[in-house]
């Protein structure tokens, strides 16, 4: 066996690839963060170590708040940059979807990283709006509002522009148009409006509904002809200012891209030429994360850059303005996954181990033993060779399942049944041994070898912290956050704490592609094994539920610091709910139900079945339960 050394590591979870330059592995074998170039690496272990010393305990989130800064300013320096290069008469004004991550300090960070770009806000909700014009406070910035909207909605972005704020109503069904004209009328504002186009190019993956006749979302071409007809017909053709379209979320394929831009502009200029007073070219969201690493067109990657994208937007739509003789509008776009995926991930322990194999039970022959027993002792009494193995395996898979009719009939005992299973896993592991020996393995005992894994169980909830694994198998990357210069030697899956079947991990990506085992280590009882699940900054963060009541998670926030010994400190701490939190969401009364128990031990001391002081201990221990985090407490 060769040795291994830390470019192992790195290839066996791809962590150069999907990690963006974020993420390495230490000389000490710690999962590392570099938040930018000039940072002191950050060990992830270290800020665990740190969080336990607080009081914070697993699981948790840990958000690298520079990670969030740096892809901002990248985003914008890159349009900048092409821009510049393109000779491209318009700017780039980028918006931030809050609904990606809606978390204040998320979007107060953004905000403020995107200060000097004039980076603006997207709401697709009325909540999601109200929080936005608060936040949204730079005199440039764009305001751009999706989603549907009933007058309410309406009256706060007429609202938002007597503040002064650049706020676009997107109209993405014709229906919304004379409701605005309407209170726009009376309430004496002029809106700023954005056409939302249906388009038609074939998007693919997940988000395949998001285009063609059937979406959701948007105006047909002749909507918008009769929109701007309408605008038209009260005077009003100047109030359009902004073209949108948005074909859907995570586009792993750059050709979906360069198709919507071409549609897009070709419907921009037509519109501009019919007399709108068009300035913004809204590109959507969209740009894809590379969450398995390949750079390829599969659901959980993108088979392209940055650059490529932004190279794509700019110099298509240049191309289609320079020979329409329409003017380079200027370019909106809404990446939030791409803004938001690095910045944060889940950190969980591993509690405990789930064994499919059970060989471990006492098998000491007994008078008169069942034939099945005596007949699996047989095939575990046989020298496993190339020309019999097959034989052994077929013949003890069958004997089990007698043995398990056997049981079902009454037929053999409980204690028959445990030394027959025994004799099984028994057969099965040497079958393993004998395989690691042979150069051929045949497909049955590599099936075999998978549902065999043992599964690691961590302390998390899939629901809560990786929503988008459970719902539409999106891949995250998972490594574990230490001993990444020892081999390691098990494959497992991972379980979940929720009583639920569905609350396992077992997608994972590894230097072949995706498997439904990861390699991990020997666990060792006197350590704590951190495991990080990563890339869970966009829609994971927010998208949880509390199934099984399992709440939300302790979060740290965390900066780097070249000054500091670590180069880090943790600047917030935002401790997650506890059982009373998420009791009293599903209306339950914690100080009732505490009132309710008390009563109940008043009565049992007073009939002194139980001493006073015991009485006590107990009702003081269930509160002290009702006001502690969901998650096992370790
Ligand atoms: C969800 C959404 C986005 C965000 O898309 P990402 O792929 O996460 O960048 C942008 N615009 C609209 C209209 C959306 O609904």
């Amino acid at each position: 066996m060769e040795e291994w050394t830390k470019e192992e590591a790195e290839k066996t979870y791809n962590i150069n690839t999907w990690g963006e330059g974020y993420f390495d592995i230490s000389n000490e074998g710690d999962l590392i963060v570099r938040p930018n170039p000039e940072a002191k690496p950050i060990s992830i272990k270290e800020v665990v170590q740190e969080m336990h010393s607080q009081g914070v305990s697993l699981p948790a989130v840990i958000r690298f708040h520079d990670i969030l800064r740096s892809q901002v300013i990248k985003l914008n320096t890159t349009f900048r940059d092409v821009v510049t290069e393109a000779k491209y008469q318009g700017k780039y004004c980028g918006v931030y979807p809050v609904k990606v991550n809606q978390m204040r300090e998320v979007v107060e960070e953004i905000v403020d990283a995107g200060d000097g770009f004039g980076h603006g806000l997207e709401a697709g909700s009325k909540p999601e709006l109200l929080s936005v014009l608060a936040y949204n406070t730079h005199p440039e910035a764009l305001t751009v509002l999706n989603g549907y909207k009933d007058e309410d909605y309406l009256r706060l972005a007429l609202l938002g522009r007597q503040l002064g704020r650049k706020v676009v109503v997107v109209i993405e069904k014709f229906s919304e148009l004379p409701k605005l004209l309407k209170i726009s009328e009376e309430m004496q504002v002029k809106p700023l409006i954005g056409l939302r186009g249906k388009m038609s190019v074939k998007s693919q993956g997940r988000w395949a509904k998001s285009t063609g006749d059937r979406a959701k979302f948007g105006l047909s071409i002749s909507e918008m002809i009769k929109a701007v007809k309408l605008m038209e017909s009260h005077g009003l053709k100047d109030c359009i200012k902004l073209f949108h379209f948005h074909i859907g979320s995570q586009i792993s394929d750059i050709r979906t891209f360069k198709q919507a831009i071409s549609e897009g502009a070709r419907i921009y200029t037509q519109l501009f030429k019919m007399g709108c007073s068009l300035e913004y070219f809204d590109a959507g969201g969209g740009l894809g994360i590379d969450y398995d690493g390949s750079r390829s067109n599969s659901d959980s990657s993108c088979n392209y850059t940055l650059v490529e994208y932004v190279s794509d937007i700019v110099y298509g739509l240049k191309q289609i303005c320079d020979l329409e003789k329409v003017p380079h509008p200027n370019i909106v776009t809404e990446s939030g996954r791409a803004i938001t995926a690095h910045h944060s991930l889940v950190v969980t322990n591993v509690i405990d181990q789930i064994n499919v194999k059970q060989p471990n039970h006492d098998t000491t022959k007994h008078d008169n033993e069942h034939h099945l027993i005596k007949n699996m002792r047989e095939m575990h009494s046989w020298n496993m060779q190339e020309d019999n193995f097959q034989e052994i395996y077929n013949e003890a898979v069958q004997l089990k399942e007698q043995g398990l009719s056997a049981f079902n009939l009454g037929v053999i005992s409980l204690e028959d049944r445990a030394i027959l299973e025994t004799l099984y896993w028994q057969i099965i592991e040497k079958l393993q041994n004998f395989c690691k020996e042979i150069e051929f393995v045949p497909e049955f005992l590599t099936n075999l070898e998978d549902s065999l894994a043992p599964q690691y169980l961590c302390n998390f909830s899939v629901f809560q912290s990786a929503a988008d694994h459970w719902a539409i198998d999106q891949l995250l990357p998972v490594v574990p956050l230490s001993r990444l210069n020892e081999r390691p030697t098990v494959n497992c899956s991972l379980a979940d704490i929720t009583c639920d079947s569905d609350g396992i991990i077992d997608k994972f990506i590894n230097r072949e592609g995706i498997s439904s085992t990861m390699a991990i280590h020997e666990l060792d009882k006197e350590q704590e094994y951190l495991i990080g699940m990563f890339l869970t900054g966009a829609y994971q963060d927010v998208m949880g539920d509390m199934h099984n009541l399992f709440g939300r998670l302790h979060e740290v926030h965390v900066y780097g610091d070249n000054d500091d010994p670590q180069g880090f400190y943790i600047e917030e701490i935002i401790k997650g709910n506890t059982s009373s939190t998420v009791l009293s969401t599903m209306q339950y009364n914690p100080e009732l139900m505490a009132q309710r128990l008390k009563k109940k031990m008043n009565k049992i001391v007073s009939e002194g079945k139980i001493p006073p002081r015991l009485g006590v201990k107990l009702v003081d221990f269930y509160e002290d339960c009702l006001t502690s985090y969901t998650y096992l407490r370790n």
